[in-house]
């Protein structure tokens, strides 16, 4: 027998494997509401006009390829907790936020996985929000922690099951590592208010929980890097130590350049030092050192006023483009076409997804017969929609119910 003939095949992943069906397909009204990227009002990928300003500054400056350090630019990794912690953070104004740049937010999960798994003497229990992101679970098993649920989508009033989610919280074992989507929740689109958040704060301190926040859409779910910074921001000001993995995928538009950050917050400089030399333990033997060229790119727009205010107002116009796509195909659903059912969390829901209430065997038949592409959750992209494909994607959608 050959040395690999007892190796079975795997599944293929349920978000990548939509795409290769899409791309398959040779209808020209298809549509691609799988893959979580944005797309402009034309369906087009979006490199954003600060990104390619910056990019132009940086390759005037002709740079050289040297590698960076194992925790990677460090001006960039002290803007990217500015971001998300805010000027008035105690711990950054205290220098107690151990920060290494990562391989976008998937890295600095699994770099936040493997550091708790070493490092976090009081459990190694993960509790991931039902659903969530689907790498969440292999990326924290892989890492060595045990992965467990609590409750946070309720099928029936497709919201939050804010009274399952506490219960859950409050039964976990004392100490236990709990994962907080920051804003724009994958793959439903449901966010606490900020006064469920000031309860699950409280909740967290109770039980002595160790909260670990994945930021992969700041400034996506509103169109304010402020707002969306909520969360994050309430709990380090409740005196809690946190862990956040940052990414730079969807507000920069980085994807492919795979620009993020994972930082701790700790009690001290000293704290800090040892904390960080311990990162460093983690990342060296698991890709030596971060890559260059996007954390150069998000760096000059973190670094530079004028940038950094256009920056802003085009993350500002993508959260807009998704909004008004809520709203246009909430009113097709409902008043032009009349779709049984009811439709109102289109426009409640949040951020870059929608989580339609669509049935696997309706997801299928829109596949099959409309060319429309999809998770079989039921999970939609807003930023496929466009002017050119809402209509088309609404009676495609309304025939799949009726
Ligand atoms: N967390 C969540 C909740 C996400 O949706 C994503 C992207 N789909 C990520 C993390 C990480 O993505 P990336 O590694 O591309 O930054």
């Amino acid at each position: 027998a050959s040395t690999w003939s007892a190796v079975p095949a795997g599944p293929p992943d349920p978000i990548l494997g939509v795409t290769e069906a899409y791309k398959a397909d040779k209808d020209p009204r298809k549509i691609n509401l799988g893959v979580g990227a944005y797309r402009d009002e034309h369906g087009k990928p979006y490199v954003l006009p600060s990104v390619k300003e910056a990019e132009a500054r940086l390759s005037a400056l002709k740079p050289d390829k040297e590698y960076l350090p194992i925790t990677g630019l460090a001006e960039f990794t002290q803007n990217a907790a500015l971001l998300a912690y805010g000027a008035d953070s105690e711990p950054l104004k205290q220098g107690s936020i151990s920060v290494t740049q990562s391989i976008s937010g998937t890295g600095a999960l699994r770099i936040g996985g493997a550091f708790l798994a070493r490092h976090y003497p009081n459990s190694k229990i993960i509790y991931l929000p039902v659903p969530s992101w689907g790498n969440h679970t292999p990326i924290f098993r892989d890492s060595g922690l045990e992965v467990r649920g609590y409750r946070y989508f309720d099928k029936k009033t497709v919201g939050l099951d804010f009274e399952g989610l506490k219960a859950d919280l409050l039964a976990a074992p004392e100490q236990s590592i709990v994962l907080l989507h920051a804003c724009a929740h994958n793959p439903t689109g449901v966010d606490p208010t900020q006064e469920q958040w000031a309860q699950i704060s409280d909740i967290v301190k109770e039980r002595k929980l160790f909260p670990f926040f994945d930021m992969a859409y700041q400034g996506f779910a509103s169109g304010s890097t402020s707002h969306d910074a909520f969360a994050v921001r309430h709990f380090v000001s409740e005196g809690h130590h946190i862990a956040l993995a940052q990414s730079f995928a969807k507000n920069m538009g980085l994807y492919g350049e795979r620009v993020g950050a994972f930082s701790l917050t700790t009690t001290d400089p000293d704290e800090k030092a040892r904390v960080n030399s311990q990162l460093k333990i983690v990342i060296r033997p698991t890709y030596s050192n971060p890559p260059l060229h996007g954390a150069r790119i998000a760096n000059k727009i973190l670094g530079d006023k004028a940038l950094y205010t256009q920056w802003e107002s085009e993350v500002k116009g993508m959260a807009d483009r998704i909004i008004s796509m809520r709203e246009k195909l909430y009113s097709a659903l409902t008043h032009d076409l009349k779709t049984p059912g009811e439709w109102g969390h289109i426009k409640s829901q949040i951020g870059m997804f929608s989580f339609t209430g669509l049935t696997p065997p309706q997801t299928k038949a829109l596949a099959e017969k409309a060319h429309v592409y999809m998770t079989a959750d039921g999970r939609i992209s807003m930023a496929g929609l466009n002017g050119g494909n809402i209509e088309y994607f609404a009676e495609s959608v309304d025939a799949a119910v009726k």
